[in-house]
């Protein structure tokens, strides 16, 4: 598709915090990020929701590790000694046309000279992963145990291929969870609430059948990824055009309350979606007087996995958000269709035909 500029990540490297739980106790989690070339797969187009650009800069050896010192001291002067935190790049950190190996390796290897860190989670596309490549940064890092968080999106493919565009294989997300789990590092899989063309409804049930499955191949963690919009993104276009709206925050409390129920392992995740390196135009909201309420308990469920104060908030606007999820809609096919029918038209223009379509839109 046609695209505006990419986002541009530069010195210095940056951070945030997110409300978690470990050891039992809540805890600010610092994710922190080095400037790369940015994720192949978003050159290539990308998530459609994504904008992990880059910066044309190779990640040489040396920038890797002074990046990672400049960001773990940052992290240390401003908050202290954190034993956990995530040590990203900007979209996969196995993908070696992002980081050169030997770059990666430098930034797992700064990161072993700080004695306070017992924890380091990186993220990678699960294709990206294998067993020499897994266990060598095991051993580089121990005694740091060692984790990887990876997007499975959606179990469904129709929702995955055509709604997220992840440009995973079937059975990627399996298979790296279990050669994880015979490895003994700890997986982290993020589980996108409402991708484009998704109904409100499908989005809450979609969620539910993803945790179900991520836990059935055995996933330890799972990050309930609340889908927001950047710039840059084809989700960006349909946003401006009037054709996506992120989740109500109500949609994250129903898919949290049924997880419980169903899974019986509502510990294990963690809602993220407010918080990135890059703008957020618009997260998920609901009317905007409940909002601030409804963050602070999703906070406080973060830190503590109990529902109880986002179960008890009440609005108004939960009548509208109900009517949302009644929305009577075409079949999920017709929208993704006629939603790539109206990008085609208008973002890729005169270049667009309808050959163009994936097989399963043609009707
Ligand atoms: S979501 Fe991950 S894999 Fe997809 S474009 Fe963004 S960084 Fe790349
Ligand atoms: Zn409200």
């Amino acid at each position: 598709m046609k695209r505006d500029l990419p986002s541009v990540h530069q010195w210095p490297p940056d951070y945030f915090t997110i409300p978690d739980k470990f050891e039992g106790k809540p805890y600010d989690h610092p994710l922190a990020w080095i400037c790369t070339m940015g994720c192949s797969w978003y050159k290539t187009g990308g998530c459609t929701m994504c904008n992990f650009g880059s910066i044309d800069v190779k990640t040489i050896p040396d920038y890797a590790r002074d990046q990672t010192r400049e960001i773990i001291r940052r992290v240390h002067t401003e908050l202290g000694e954190k034993p956990n935190l995530d040590l990203l790049v900007l979209g996969s950190s196995f993908d070696t046309a992002e980081i050169p190996t030997e770059s990666m390796l430098a930034m797992f290897t700064e990161a072993t000279r700080f004695p306070w860190i017992r924890y380091i989670t990186t993220e990678a596309r699960p294709d990206h992963l294998s067993h020499a490549k897994l266990e060598g940064v095991k051993k580089l890092l121990y005694p740091i145990l060692f984790g990887v968080g990876f997007g499975l999106e959606s179990a469904n493919p129709l929702i995955r291929e055509l709604c997220v565009n992840k440009g995973i294989k079937e059975g990627d997300s399996s298979a790296a969870i279990q050669l994880m789990n015979q490895l003994d590092i700890q997986s982290q899989v993020h589980i996108l609430l409402k991708p484009i063309f998704v109904s409100e409804a499908e989005a809450i049930d979609d969620a539910l059948s993803t945790t179900k499955s991520a836990i059935l191949y055995g996933g330890r963690r799972i990050v309930l990824m609340v889908n927001s919009v950047k710039r840059h993104n084809v989700q960006h276009s349909l946003y401006q055009a009037g054709m996506y709206r992120p989740p109500w925050l109500w949609s994250i409390r129903e898919a949290l309350n049924r997880i419980k129920d169903e899974t019986a392992n509502i510990d294990i995740i963690n809602v993220y979606g407010f918080k990135s390196g890059v703008e957020i135009v618009r997260t998920a909201h609901n009317c905007g007087k409940c909002d601030e309420e409804f963050l602070f308990a999703l906070d406080h469920f973060n830190y503590t996995a109990d529902l109880s104060r986002l179960n008890d908030i009440s609005c108004p606007c939960e009548y509208d958000w109900r009517t949302a999820l009644e929305q009577k809609n075409d079949s999920l096919v017709k929208r993704i269709r006629a939603g790539c029918l109206y990008l085609g038209h208008n973002v890729i223009g005169d270049a667009f035909s309808e050959e163009m379509l994936d097989p399963r839109l043609r009707l």
